[in-house]
């Protein structure tokens, strides 16, 4: 070791420190496990907007200091296939503000932080071999048995398959103007080749997102680009609160935001989470929330790959399926709001959009002929293990508890008595169960 460099160890070692990584670091702490999470600042100022079921989850993963960076919820004004609507508010984030909020909750948990760039590392006997660089410039040497892939869409990619959507790029525009509405907000529009995000603060600064594909709609060179969105910008309804006495500050940071899914997502002392595994369309506004679904199941996973090894194909198995349903729904989804705007017709831009991924309805039919109990990996206390659970052709993965019920005994006498499922929904749960329960199955379809 020379005198710049520093060697560090730890059970898990993960690469990058959004919500997905600290979800997941703070996941793998209550496991009992020593974790070492090396993030370095994003490159540029963005402001996103998540739900109130977002900061909900946000509250369990052990967010605490990172939620009190959120902005109360503020109205978000719609344009969409030439209808606007304000029925919708959300959560404004300062990213860097809760970035950073993120870290320190990671290491209240006792997570060990390195304030750093994660270089480059590589497999080793028991594990991985890593160099980072600290802030400071010094370069530190880390190792750990697992390693844990959460650089989001930086992560490097180059060796593995992958699905990826139309080519879309957000150009983001930070603007500065007075502060002159106490509440945040925001707002959307579409236009012929694209849409707009954009918010303003309450201390007056506002960001302006414009997403195209930039294999229909040319760019101009850099050095004109914070004009060519000053126009594009004047052209939309939606955006004349925000620019009107305000004036442009920096330059436009153009941020990937094709749909992409990695095929490769978990082998025996690695695992890949949040946009490092899949990234979803920022139409969505949804990024964080499914970031984090993929990270909340990643400790259970790491966890049965540890500590029984004998599950390891079927925490695999676990682990591909959820984050694959996951990025096909929310994929579907976000088709069906784009065929939702039908003012452009002719446009590349929308057409390719609406059929992508596939042309499958977002939920299959229910059926409760197809109704089937069959063995799927679950989490169980904190583990993958098999289990008996009920599949349907909309919920493949399987259902295995409602309410702390569990539902594949409860379909098999069911199925087995010859009289009405609320009948004995009642004799086995009392008459308020048995309907709630009744209700539930009904609403799903599957009796
Ligand atoms: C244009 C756009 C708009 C969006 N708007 C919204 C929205 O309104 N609402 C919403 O919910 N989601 C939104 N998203 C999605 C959201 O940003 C992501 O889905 C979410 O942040 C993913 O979380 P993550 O933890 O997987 O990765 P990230 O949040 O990207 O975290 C990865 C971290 O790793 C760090 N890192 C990268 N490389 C290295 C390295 N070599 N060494 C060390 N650290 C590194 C990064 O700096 C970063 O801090 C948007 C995305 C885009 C592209």
């Amino acid at each position: 070791m020379d005198g710049n460099s520093d060697m560090h160890d730890a059970q898990i070692l993960i690469a990058g420190g959004g919500p997905a990584s600290v979800a997941t670091a703070i996941g793998l702490r209550r496991l009992g496990y020593t974790v070492m999470l090396i993030s370095q600042p994003r490159p540029f100022s963005a402001v996103e907007g998540v739900s109130d079921r977002v900061l909900q989850s946000m509250k369990s993963a052990g967010f605490h200091q990172a939620i009190k960076t959120l902005a109360p919820p503020s109205p978000r004004n719609v344009t969409w296939n030439g209808l606007t609507s304000a029925a919708n508010t959300e959560h404004l984030i300062e990213r860097r503000l809760f970035d950073e909020a993120l870290l320190q909750d990671a290491e209240t948990a006792g997570v060990r932080v390195i304030r750093g760039r994660f270089r480059h590392c590589q497999a080793v006997t028991d594990g991985w071999q890593a160099e980072a660089e600290s802030a400071a410039g010094e370069s530190i040497s880390v190792s750990g048995h697992f390693l844990v892939e959460a650089r989001g869409r930086a992560a490097p990619a180059a060796k593995t398959t992958r699905v990826r959507s139309s080519e879309t790029i957000a150009l983001l525009q930070r603007w500065r103007g007075p502060a002159d509405t106490p509440l945040a907000h925001s707002a959307v529009q579409s236009c012929a080749d694209g849409w707009a995000w954009m918010a303003q603060l309450a201390d007056g600064s506002r960001y302006l997102q414009l997403a195209v594909d930039t294999r229909i709609t040319p760019l101009p060179a850099k050095n004109q680009l914070t004009d060519w969105c000053r126009q594009r910008f004047e052209q939309l309804h939606q955006a004349h609160a925000f620019i009107k006495n305000a004036e442009p500050e920096g330059e436009v940071y153009a941020r990937a935001s094709t749909q992409i899914l990695c095929e490769d997502l978990i082998g025996e002392n690695y695992i890949r989470i949040g946009d490092a595994a899949m990234a979803v369309d920022p139409l969505s506004g949804n990024g964080i929330f499914q970031s984090m679904s993929s990270a909340l199941q990643a400790p259970a996973v790491i966890h049965t790959l540890l500590q029984k090894p004998e599950n390891t194909a079927l925490a695999r198995q676990f682990y591909q399926a959820r984050v694959e349903g996951l990025f096909y729904r929310f994929a579907r989804t976000g088709r069906d709001f784009c065929r939702l705007e039908q003012q452009w017709p002719e446009s590349e831009f929308w057409a390719s959009r609406c059929h992508w991924p596939d042309d499958q309805p977002l939920h299959l039919p229910a059926d409760p002929q197809q109704v089937e109990v069959a063995r799927r990996p679950v989490i169980k206390n904190h583990l993958i293990e098999e289990a008996d659970v009920v599949v349907t052709p909309d919920q493949p993965l399987g259902i295995w508890h409602v309410n702390g019920i569990e539902l594949a005994p409860v379909m098999a006498q069911i199925k087995e008595k010859t009289q009405p499922a609320l009948k004995t929904l009642t004799e086995l749960f009392g008459e308020a169960r048995g309907k709630m329960l009744g209700d539930w199955l009904k609403g799903q379809g599957l009796v």
